[in-house]
């Protein structure tokens, strides 16, 4: 049965509309949108939505285990803490994991997620063997309970099983701790088929599989060679992530083994298209930009992650004067906000050249507009899901920003998502939508109460020492 809302004001892909008649089918996709100048009221059979409404985000990077760190890595450990020591209280956390934990997790992390605005996630999952190394002998617990906890959150996923083969550049064996990442090609291959082919025929509404290699140290150039060629096969539009040049010491290492710098490394392979998705490339030279805009291939910044680890920062004024695509992810969980993480690709470009309003766009000239109606359409690129905007044939993914909020006091729809990012981060966001169900009503999920107990317990077991 088709659905009918009517927005009182809303985004759509063409710019703001006051009134939007949007049918939705029961699959979830937008099928009509009207916008008649006589349309003044919602006509009878259509829900009424008042506030602004805009398109969900798209998160394009996260590690649900992560959560359990948020808020717990916080304080000193010797004078030379970094990304480096950082990684090593991770792999501790890694290794004690388990499924049942990070089910509740993750559910809680993507009821966070809906509520500040993300409605959809790509998990780049590396976590793959039980926690004595071996391979689970039948359906992978780990990878079992993210598909869970996005089915209870109510989320869209695009699920990237994680090729980890080696400890550094040059095939460096893996490390004792990194023994639950480990891969063969030929496995990673086979387990991607094979969630492509029941997708081919159940075809989910808000589910997606694509793929991912952990970094260019984690995969020789021939693995992934060989793998990106095979996964064509599987899929031409599947999406295909990877970390890349986020730490300066990666990209002198990467150097130093193969004479080229991670990016370029990637940009000679010629292997990079729409499909790819680099996440960070903090470290990129301006021909390194200019290679991933003319690969229309996307980047993927979590400012929130790059800022906690100390990475260092992606010159987002340079590449979206490019015409590069950019979208955003919470990786480390330490943030969860696509509000946030765009208030600060802004921030830090008006620290670095004292000025405002840097990332405005020639015809856009709010920032807030700009940068969220742009991460949102990159972002559904990023992750291969129909989540783009709010238009025909995309899924009805969106947010219904509170107008009576006083984070939005004085809001006209030109200056909402101003005011969402400058004003107020997600806390007007009253009401949201994935696939055409409301997953997050007056501020509240339905399963959040009953989740709260379980999951201070399971944080209570990785708690800081
Ligand atoms: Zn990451």
């Amino acid at each position: 049965m088709t659905r009918r809302y009517f927005l009182e004001s809303a985004l759509l892909a063409q710019g703001w509309a006051q009134g939007a008649l949007v049918s939705v089918s029961d699959d979830g996709r937008i099928t009509a949108i009207d916008t008649p100048s006589t349309h003044r009221a919602a006509p009878s059979g259509a829900e009424n939505i008042a506030g602004f409404v805009v398109p969900g985000m798209a998160n394009a990077h996260s590690h649900a285990f992560q959560r359990a760190m948020a808020g717990n890595t916080e304080f000193r450990l010797s004078a030379r803490d970094s990304f480096w020591t950082w990684r090593q209280a991770m792999y501790t956390l890694a290794n004690r994991i388990e499924a049942e934990d990070l089910q509740i997790l993750a559910t809680q992390l993507f009821i966070e997620m809906l509520k500040s605005g993300y409605t959809s996630v790509a998990e780049f999952h590396y976590l793959h063997r039980q926690s004595n190394g071996d391979l689970y002998p039948g359906a992978n617990g780990l990878w079992d309970a993210i598909g869970a906890a996005a089915t209870a959150a109510g989320i869209g996923l695009t699920f990237l099983p994680t090729l980890y083969q080696a400890s550094d550049f040059g095939a460096q064996p893996l490390k004792s701790e990194q023994r639950r990442f480990a891969m063969d090609t030929e496995f990673f291959l086979r387990a991607v088929e094979s969630r492509v082919g029941a997708e081919r025929r159940h075809a989910p509404a808000t589910l997606r599989t694509g793929a991912a290699f952990h970094s260019l140290r984690a995969v020789p150039p021939r693995a992934l060679r060989e793998a990106t060629l095979a996964l064509r096969n599987i899929d031409a539009t599947l999406p295909v992530h990877i970390h890349v040049a986020e730490q300066l010491q990666e990209v002198q290492a990467c150097k130093l083994a193969t004479g080229r710098r991670p990016i370029e490394l990637l940009l000679d392979s010629g292997l990079l298209t729409q499909y790819w998705c680099l996440v960070h490339a903090t470290h990129a030279t301006v021909q390194e930009l200019q290679g991933i805009v003319a690969a229309a291939a996307t980047v993927c910044v979590s400012i929130s992650t790059e800022a906690n680890l100390g990475d260092g920062l992606f010159d987002a004024s340079r590449f979206l004067k490019l015409g590069g695509r950019v979208c955003v992810g919470s990786d480390s969980q330490s943030t969860v906000c696509p509000a946030e993480e765009l208030r600060w690709m802004e921030y830090q470009q008006r620290l670095r050249k004292k000025r405002r309003a840097v990332l405005a766009g020639k015809t856009e000239p709010h920032v807030g507009t700009r940068l969220w109606r742009d991460a949102a359409q990159h972002g559904a690129q990023a992750i291969g899901q129909p989540a783009a905007a709010i238009a025909v044939g995309q899924r009805a993914d969106w947010l219904v920003l509170d107008a009576t909020h006083p984070s939005m006091a004085g809001a006209t729809a030109q200056t909402a998502l101003d005011h969402l990012l400058f004003a107020g981060g997600s806390a007007a966001i009253r009401d949201v939508m994935v696939a055409g169900r409301w997953v997050i009503r007056d501020h509240h999920h339905a399963a959040e109460d009953h989740l709260r107990g379980r999951f201070a317990q399971v944080m209570g077991q990785y708690r800081a020492p």
